[in-house]
C-alpha cells in the first residue's frame, strides 16, 4: 500500500509558542501551512511557563540594559547581534501579543505589570499571574486557527527528508493508528522544544525528549553548545516540579538547616536573584556540605510566608497549589522544600537570527529553519536569564515565520518519493519486531540517573568520562530491547522507545561537548577547571555525529559587540 503524500508550502514541527507563532505568520501571508505536533498544541511545554516574559519598557529600564543583562547572564557566550535583535523587538512583541488577545496582569494605574527576575537590573518580566505561558499559548494557538492553519494533532514526526543538502519535508505517523505519511513542502521549520528529560530530576514535560535535535543530528548536521543545560534553583524536592523564579522575584528567600540566608555568601548584592547557575550551585553546595533540610537533607527552604496570604493568592496561586499537591506544604503558612532541577537547554539546532539552519560554520540549508528552545541562535549563551525564553520562542517563532514567507517563493519544491519514508518505517519495524530482554523504562532510568550524577550542575573530566561509558553501554543494550505492546493503536510504548533513542543520541552530544570544554562558564561548571577561560573557550561548540554514531567537535566564533567581556559577579 502506498504511503500518502500531503503537499504544503511549509511544514512546522511543534505547536508550542514558536511553532504556533510561525504558522500564524505564514498562513496569514497566504501560504499553506501544516503544523505537526505529537501533543495537542495546548499541552506543549510553553503552557507550563509560569513566571513571565521579558521586555524593557518601563521608565527605569532600557533596551540596552536588557541587552547587557542578557549578555552578562550568558557569561559572554551569547551572540550579541542576536541579543540586540531580541531585546529591541521585545516591547513590540508584548504589544503584538496583547493585541492578539493575551491578557497580562496590570498595575493599579492600568499598565502591564512587571516583576523582578534573576540577573536583571530592573523589574522586566511581564506576566499573567503565574500562568504566563498558558495565556500566551492559548492566544497564539487561537489566532493560528483563526487564519486557517491546519494542525495535525498527535502526529509524531519521525524523520526529516534531507537529501543532497536540501530539505523537502517530514515523515510522520499518526499516534492513534500508526498510519505513516509523507509531508512534502518547500520549507520546514523545527520548533520541537527542550530536552531536559535526559536528567532524573527535571522540571520538564514528559514530551521534552529532544526528538528534533537527534533527527537533525542523524543527518550529519551540527548541534551547537549542547554542554549548556540550565539547572533551575527551585524544583520541588524529590521530583523537580518547577516553582517559578516568580517566587523569588516577588521576594522569596532561601535558608539552610542553620537558618542562614546563605545567598549572602554567594551573591552579596543580588542574593536570591543572582542568575540561575549561581543560585543552583549555591543550593547544591549547601546540601553537599551538610546544611540541607528535609527528611533526606537534600533540599533547602524557600520561604515566602512574609509576603502574606493576599499577595501569594494574587500572584503565586499556581505555585502554592503545586507545593500543596506534591509536598503537602502550604507556602502561606510555612517554608517549602526545594532543590535544583534540570530545566532548560541553551544549546540546540544552530541558526542565524533569521532562523536559517546551519549546515556548518559558514553554510546554511535552503528551506530549513528552527526556532524556540530546540534552536541555538544564540541569545542565551552559557546561561539563560529567566523570562527570556518564552520571549525567544514567541519572538523568533514570529520573525522566523516572516523569514519563511519572504524566502518561500524562491524555493523550488522537490517532489518527495515513497523511498523517503524508509528510514522511519525501518525504525518502527525493528522496534515492533525486536525480541530482546531489555526494557526502555529500565534503560531510561539508568541514563537519567547517570546524567544527573555525572553531567549535572557540577562536572569533572572523570564524571563525564564515566557518563560516556554509560551512554555507549546503553546504546548497545538498546539494540536488545523488547516492547510488550505490538499493536498499532496508541502504542505509547513504541513512541517511548523512539524517544529514548533520541535521548541517547543527544545525551552523548551533551557529554562529549562538556568533556572537551576545559573551563567553567555559565551553567557548565567543571570542578577541575573552575574559571572561565576566554583565551581558549570563548567559542561555540559545533558537534557532529558521524555514521558510526561517534561525535566529532568543531568550534565557531562568538559574535561579540558593544558589551565588553568582564568577570561576572552578582
Ligand atoms: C515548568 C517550566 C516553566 C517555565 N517558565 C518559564 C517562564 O516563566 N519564562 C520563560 O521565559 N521561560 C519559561 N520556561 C521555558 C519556556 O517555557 C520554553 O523554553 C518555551 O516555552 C519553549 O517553547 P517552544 O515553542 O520552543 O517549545 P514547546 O512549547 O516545548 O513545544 C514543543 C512542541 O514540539 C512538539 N514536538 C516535539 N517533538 C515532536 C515530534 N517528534 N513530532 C511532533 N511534534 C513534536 C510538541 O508536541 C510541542 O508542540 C519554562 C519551562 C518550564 C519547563
Amino acid at each position: 500500500m502506498s504511503i500518502p503524500i500531503y503537499t504544503y508550502d511549509a511544514i512546522i514541527v511543534g505547536a508550542g509558542l514558536a511553532g504556533c507563532a510561525a504558522a500564524r505568520e505564514l498562513q496569514n501571508a497566504g501560504k499553506k501551512v501544516a503544523v505537526i505536533t505529537k501533543l495537542h498544541p495546548l499541552r506543549s511545554h510553553s503552557g507550563a511557563a509560569q513566571g513571565g516574559i521579558n521586555a524593557a519598557f518601563s521608565d527605569k529600564d532600557s533596551v540596552e540594559l536588557h541587552e547587557f543583562d542578557t549578555v552578562k547572564g550568558s557569561d559572554y557566550l551569547a551572540d550579541q547581534d542576536a541579543v540586540e535583535f531580541m531585546c529591541q523587538k521585545a516591547p513590540e512583541t508584548i504589544r503584538w501579543a496583547e493585541r492578539m488577545g493575551a491578557a497580562f496582569s496590570r498595575t493599579p494605574d492600568g499598565k502591564i505589570a512587571q516583576r523582578p527576575f534573576g540577573g536583571q537590573s530592573s523589574p522586566r518580566a511581564c506576566y499573567a499571574k503565574d500562568r504566563t505561558g498558558l495565556t500566551l499559548l492559548q492566544t497564539i494557538y487561537e489566532q493560528a486557527h483563526r487564519v486557517g492553519v491546519k494542525f495535525w494533532d498527535e502526529w509524531y514526526a519521525a524523520d526529516l527528508i534531507y537529501k543532497d543538502g536540501k530539505v523537502s519535508g517530514v515523515v510522520a505517523f499518526n499516534i492513534r493508528d500508526m498510519q505513516i505519511a509523507i509531508f512534502n513542502a518547500k520549507s520546514v521549520m523545527f520548533a520541537t522544544g527542550g530536552y531536559a528529560r535526559a536528567f532524573k530530576i527535571n522540571s520538564n514535560a514528559h514530551a521534552n525528549t529532544g526528538d528534533g535535535l537527534s533527527i537533525v543530528a542523524r543527518h550529519g548536521l551540527p548541534l551547537e553548545d549542547m554542554e549548556f543545560v540550565q539547572f533551575h534553583p527551585s524544583g520541588l524536592s524529590g521530583n523537580g516540579v518547577l516553582i517559578s523564579e516568580a517566587a523569588r522575584g516577588e521576594g522569596g528567600r532561601l535558608f539552610n538547616s542553620k537558618g542562614e540566608r546563605f545567598m549572602e555568601k554567594y551573591a552579596p548584592n543580588a542574593l536570591e536573584l543572582a542568575s540561575r547557575d549561581v543560585v543552583s550551585r549555591a543550593i547544591i553546595n549547601e546540601i553537599r556540605e551538610g546544611r540541607g533540610v528535609g527528611p533526606r537533607k537534600d533540599a533547602v527552604f524557600l520561604d515566602v510566608t512574609h509576603l502574606g496570604k493576599d499577595l501569594i493568592m494574587e500572584r503565586l496561586p499556581e505555585l502554592r497549589d503545586l507545593a500543596i499537591t506534591f509536598l503537602g506544604l502550604d507556602m502561606i503558612q510555612e517554608p517549602i522544600l526545594i532543590s535544583a532541577t534540570a530545566h532548560y537547554s541553551m544549546g540546540g539546532i544552530p541558526v542565524n537570527t533569521a532562523g536559517n539552519v546551519r549546515k556548518n560554520n559558514t553554510e546554511f540549508i535552503e528551506g530549513f529553519y528552527a526556532a524556540g528552545e530546540c534552536s541555538c541562535v544564540s541569545v542565551h549563551g552559557a546561561n539563560r536569564l529567566g523570562a527570556n525564553s518564552v520571549l525567544e520562542a514567541l519572538l523568533f517563532g514570529r520573525f522566523v515565520g516572516k523569514t519563511m514567507v519572504s524566502e518561500i517563493d524562491n524555493i523550488e519544491l522537490r517532489t518527495a518519493t515513497q523511498a523517503d519514508a524508509q528510514t522511519a518505517l525501518d525504525e518502527i519495524n525493528w522496534i515492533l519486531q525486536n525480541n530482546g530482554d531489555e526494557t526502555v523504562p529500565g534503560l531510561r532510568e539508568e541514563l537519567q540517573q547517570g546524567m544527573t550524577a555525572n553531567a549535572g550542575a557540577f562536572r569533572t573530566k572523570e564524571s563525564l568520562a564515566a557518563q560516556i561509558v554509560i551512554i555507549n553501554d546503553l546504546r548497545s543494550r538498546f539494540k536488545n530491547i523488547r516492547i510488550q505492546d505490538k499493536s498499532k493503536v496508541f502504542n505509547t510504548e513504541l513512541q517511548e522507545a523512539i524517544e529514548f533513542g533520541h535521548m541517547l543520541d543527544y545525551s552523548l552530544f551533551i557529554v562529549e561537548s562538556a568533556i572537551a570544554r576545559n573551563e567553567s562558564r555559565g551553567a557548565h561548571f567543571r570542578e577541575d577547571f573552575e574559571n572561565r577561560d576566554d583565551e581558549n573557550f570563548l567559542k561555540h561548540t559545533m558537534a557532529y555525529m558521524n555514521e558510526n554514531g561517534e561525535i566529532t567537535l568543531d568550534y565557531m566564533d562568538v559574535v561579540l559587540g558593544k558589551h565588553e567581556l568582564k568577570a561576572r559577579t552578582y
